[in-house]
């Protein structure tokens, strides 16, 4: 079996077209600019790419950007501050803070300033806890990304499915588990201390990778025809593009993966475009809600 190619790419492409026309809607009919701002603290440089990238893409889906930055030495109580008045401009639907934040600040106690309705990565108590109780709360953007990618491929039903995720993080593995189990997947969550993982992994109908071990799982761990999610980002030495060069794989061996896979997504290209696009979606529905808007 050679799977097919689930691609991020084209169906974030798609996210973001709504996403502008949702906003063209919200402009011409309610006179609210959806506004998103990104607080980077410090030069990590993959951080500062993920917030240009944020910045352009805010801007050409026609919302409002703003991006404040502070040196690597600033206090929490400087970050609180600014926290209170992004929670207090009615211009700003969503906050986002980039992790991670350096160690003099804790990321729990910024990330828990954030008004929940404001809190478009969803990290907020608040809103996990919504997600674990079924309520209306914001969805963090990467499993959100997956779990469009999963319900476009099985023509929205995934009830009944195994699910395998395999990764036990706040931002990615907890979320996806539970967004999975709202669906009424039969969810396993795996993790560093699981005792036989390719023994869980063969169960599923769905593997969702994340955990950030460059092509840890293997093809023979895969049960014939499954659908696999590779979230994994790990920049690998690739000395045949030339001295000192890198390139990206993901979790999943994908190559070998891709044999026995019904389908699969790649990396790059699969899971990480659609996590930006994810994040201008929450921030329109943010933008909604706090005007009490529903859009058809
Ligand atoms: P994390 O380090 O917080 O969590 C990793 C998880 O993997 C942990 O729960 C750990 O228990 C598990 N794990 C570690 N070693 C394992 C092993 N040998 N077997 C089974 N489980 C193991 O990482 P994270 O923030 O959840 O991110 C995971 C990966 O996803 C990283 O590569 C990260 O770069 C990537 N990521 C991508 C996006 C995107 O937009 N595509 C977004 C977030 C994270």
């Amino acid at each position: 079996m050679s799977a097919h190619i689930i691609d991020g790419k084209a169906f974030a492409e798609k996210v973001r077209h709504q996403v502008a026309a949702d906003v063209t809607l919200l402009k011409n009919n309610h006179n609210i600019i959806p506004g998103l701002a990104v607080v980077l603290v410090g030069e990590d440089p993959a951080s500062q790419v993920y917030v240009r990238n944020k910045h352009k893409q805010t801007l050409e889906a026609g919302m409002k950007s703003f991006v404040h930055t502070f040196s690597a030495e600033t206090d929490q109580t400087t970050l609180l501050a600014l926290v209170d008045q992004l929670n207090n401009d009615p211009a700003v639907h969503g906050i986002l803070v980039q992790l991670p934040l350096p160690n003099q600040i804790d990321e729990n106690a910024v990330i828990n300033a954030i008004a929940p309705e404001k809190d478009v990565d969803g990290f907020h108590v608040i809103n996990s806890g919504l997600l674990a109780t079924g309520g209306e709360g914001m969805v963090p953007c990467t499993p959100l990304g997956c779990l469009l990618m999963l319900k476009d491929h099985f023509n929205g039903n995934l009830s009944g499915k195994n699910a395998v995720v395999i990764g036990r993080s706040n931002i990615v593995g907890k979320p996806m588990a539970q967004l999975l189990l709202n669906e009424s997947c039969t969810v396993t969550i795996t993790h560093s201390r699981t005792a036989d993982l390719p023994a869980e992994v063969r169960r599923a109908d769905i593997v969702v990778a994340a955990v950030g071990r460059p092509e840890m799982v293997q093809g023979d761990w895969l049960k014939e025809g499954a659908v696999v999610i590779d979230v994994g980002i790990n920049r690998i030495p690739a000395p045949e593009r030339g001295e000192g060069k890198f390139r990206l794989v993901g979790d999943v061996n994908f190559d070998e993966a891709s044999k026995t896979a019904s389908a699969i997504t790649p990396v790059p290209g699969g899971v990480g475009p659609m996590t930006i696009a994810c994040l201008l979606r929450n921030t329109v529905t943010a933008a909604c809600r706090q005007a009490g808007i529903t859009l058809s």
